[in-house]
């Protein structure tokens, strides 16, 4: 069966080894955030909606599970935010109903948290991995670019309420970008709101992959432990750096055919993650997780242009 909402399973930094479910399609997000990996938005929204009937989600996860595989996590992410689905509910109901014994875990930019139905749906995940780079509307404006009926203060309410009706782990993302939010104004902002929202611990990350935007930089290991060492001492949760995969860590999720296909491809022209995807029939996150091993171990080069990130492979 080919799979068009699964990919994976992958070794993720914070999950393990975690099977992706992609709820929405290519680029449907609330935000347009400028270290975005999977490159800008083309779908800026906020209404929730049934993009697909979720028995097409639900059989591609009875067929990939009826395996039994040994997963860390089952989660939810992909190209675009989770919760925009209208059905999430039905397929987390799936899983728990049918597969109890696997972990769930929802990565969500958290925007639409403050609709109570939404919270509802996802009480039943074991985790649930939210973002908040910024607190002042500026900030938020320069770093998530949200479309034009988001606020900050309302997405740290929606946070404040998941955590009142949430019995499950919370981790909570702040993405810093040198000279933008990690000033002590912008610290001790979030600061204030990761004490209101009291996630189970909070987890500082930066960019290392291509980011929407040229500009944006990964911030380096004295700004990321002055930014720890600053929250650390000043709410009460555990404060951690996320760690990087060890080069190599991957290795074995690469094909020997998948690699042969991706050097023929890239042998021949530059390609985007995007186009790859197309091309080889996977899923655009396992695409950019492969460039990134390759780009470590310099078979491939990456030039921006217009359209996006292209790879080219180093003879
Ligand atoms: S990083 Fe996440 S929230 Fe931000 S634009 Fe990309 S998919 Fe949307």
């Amino acid at each position: 069966m080919k799979y068009q909402h699964l990919f994976g399973p992958v070794h993720s930094r914070r999950l393990g080894f975690s099977l992706g479910v992609d709820l929405v399609p290519y680029k449907y997000c609330p935000l347009n955030c400028v270290y975005c990996e999977v490159q800008k938005t083309t779908h800026l929204y906020v209404r929730r909606q049934e993009f697909f009937p979720p028995e097409e989600i639900t059989s591609e996860l009875a067929d990939f599970l009826k395996g039994k595989p040994e997963l860390d996590y089952i989660t939810f992410s992909g190209a675009g935010e989770p919760t925009l689905y209208s059905k999430i509910g039905e397929v987390i109901g799936f899983i728990k109903a049918n597969y109890p014994h696997y972990k769930l875990a929802l990565l969500t930019n958290a925007v639409l948290l403050n609709h109570s139905t939404l919270r509802r749906e996802i009480l039943p995940c074991d985790l649930i991995l939210p973002s908040l780079d910024a607190c002042h509307q500026d900030t938020f404006e320069r770093i998530n670019r949200p479309h034009k009926a988001l606020k900050a203060a309302g997405l740290v309410e929606g946070l404040i309420k998941l955590r009142q009706e949430y019995r499950g782990a919370i981790w909570l993302e702040v993405f810093i970008i040198a000279g933008i939010n990690d000033t002590e104004e912008e610290l001790d902002c979030l600061a204030k709101a990761i004490r209101r929202i009291k996630p189970d611990k909070v987890q500082i990350n930066s960019l290392d992959r291509p980011g929407a935007e040229d500009w944006v930089k990964p911030a380096g290991s004295r700004i990321l432990n002055r930014v720890r060492n600053y929250l650390a001492e000043t709410v009460s949760q555990p404060v951690e750096i996320i760690a990087k995969v060890e080069p190599g860590f991957d290795d074995a999720s690469i094909a020997p055919d998948l690699l042969g296909s991706i050097q023929a491809t890239l042998s021949r022209r530059p390609c985007t993650a995007e186009d790859l995807a197309g091309i080889l029939g996977i899923h655009i996150n396992e695409v950019s997780k492969i460039m990134r091993q390759l780009k470590s171990e310099r078979k491939v080069s990456v030039k921006r242009e217009e359209r996006g990130v292209f790879y080219s492979w180093i003879s």
